[in-house]
């Protein structure tokens, strides 16, 4: 619990919410009054339970509100779906629209101070004048060139200052969640943080929130390694220099100052073959879509069926023919042709299925 927030604080920062958590895959999360017993948006296998008393560290302070429109998540959902083969009957746009639930999830944001020292091998760029001799089909030519070199330089510091808002996980799937929701490096979210907006129980707008199940101590490590990232992009420029290696910061810091920072999400799903739900996971700033993509493997033997169906007609009409070609010459042509077509039929009859396994395969949960 942090120092400067008591439990009953904590309530009255939240607002009207409940908590409540997933029996299933043990994530906790808070829901408005009237919610009821919604599905875990986590793992949409089981119904949120209510539990007796609130298991978060630290209260809400910033909120980044759900701005995609229907037209680009339309868009988008139609993208990601459109390359699966043998889709299942729940595998469309609409489903997948109607079924959506809105979250939010936290990351901590921590305040702290810094005293210390550094030192780096800071890098100056330096332009370096040259000339090169280039013969262009009739004589030489001399061409001039303006190369840019790196200078390093060895260079020390102190550093004493308060940084804000230093962001940190807050949950075990950070960075799992980061990369399903667009992110190329799980440190840094893929959301635009300059948009959000100070936390209000209006801001939420009836949404369920994921509380944290990191402690602020443990996410403490990756607020200070945020903080050396930013101080030694700092120390880069008030060295004036444009690039820096080997920083080292020395430094104590004050006890921290943890507040959360709510991410949005969406999440929606579509039935798998074994009935079950299979979620897909959409930014709720940006729009970027992610999920196992699944073929119906019901759906590829149908085909399979309907495929191998006709390649018996074909085989008994081949039977007919070939007894007609044996009284009249004419219907010896078109039983070899019909032959040929039962031939290329019973080729063509398992490809769904082994086109839907391979694409199953291929995009199997990593
Ligand atoms: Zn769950």
């Amino acid at each position: 619990m942090n120092a400067d927030t008591s439990p009953r604080e904590l309530d009255a920062a939240w607002g009207n919410v409940h908590p409540v958590h997933c029996k299933n895959c043990r994530a906790g999360f808070l829901i408005p009054a009237n919610a009821g017993a919604p599905v875990c948006p986590n793992c949409l296998a089981a119904r949120l339970e209510p539990l007796p008393a609130l298991e978060a560290d630290a209260p809400p302070e910033l909120v980044i509100p759900f701005s995609v429109s229907d037209a680009t998540l339309d868009a988008n959902l139609e993208r990601w779906r459109r390359d699966i083969p043998f889709r299942s009957p729940s595998l469309n746009v609409s489903a997948l629209r109607a079924n959506l639930k809105r979250f939010f999830i936290p990351m901590y944001l921590a305040d702290a101070s810094a005293f210390g020292t550094w030192h780096a091998q800071m890098g100056f760029d330096y332009l370096v004048a040259s000339s090169e001799e280039r013969f262009d089909g009739s004589g030489w030519v001399t061409q001039r060139l303006n190369e840019t070199r790196v200078r390093w330089e060895p260079r020390a510091g102190e550093l004493t200052r308060k940084y804000e808002n230093v962001s940190a996980p807050a949950l075990e799937q950070h960075a799992r969640m980061m990369l399903a929701l667009g992110a190329s490096n799980w440190r840094e979210p893929p959301f635009d943080t300059s948009r959000s907006i100070r936390f209000s129980a209006d801001a939420l707008n009836g949404a369920i929130v994921r509380v944290p199940d990191i402690a602020p101590n443990a996410a403490w490590q990756f607020a200070r390694a945020q903080i050396e990232r930013v101080a030694a992009r700092e120390c880069e420029t008030a060295s004036g220099a444009q690039h820096h290696e080997q920083f080292s910061l020395r430094a104590a810091y004050g006890e921290p100052h943890w507040t959360l920072l709510l991410l949005p999400m969406s999440v929606t799903h579509y039935i798998g073959d074994d009935g079950k739900f299979i979620p897909v996971r959409v930014n709720g700033q940006s729009g970027f879509v992610s999920g196992i993509k699944r073929a119906s493997m019901q759906r590829a033997r149908n085909w399979t069926i309907v495929i191998a169906l006709v390649a018996l007609l074909a085989f008994f009409l081949t039977a007919l023919l070939g007894i007609a070609g044996a009284l009249n010459d004419a219907f010896v042509i078109p039983a070899l042709l019909v032959l040929l077509a039962t031939f290329f039929l019973c080729l063509a009859a398992p490809a769904p299925l082994i086109a839907a396994w391979q694409f199953n395969r291929q995009n199997a949960e990593k």
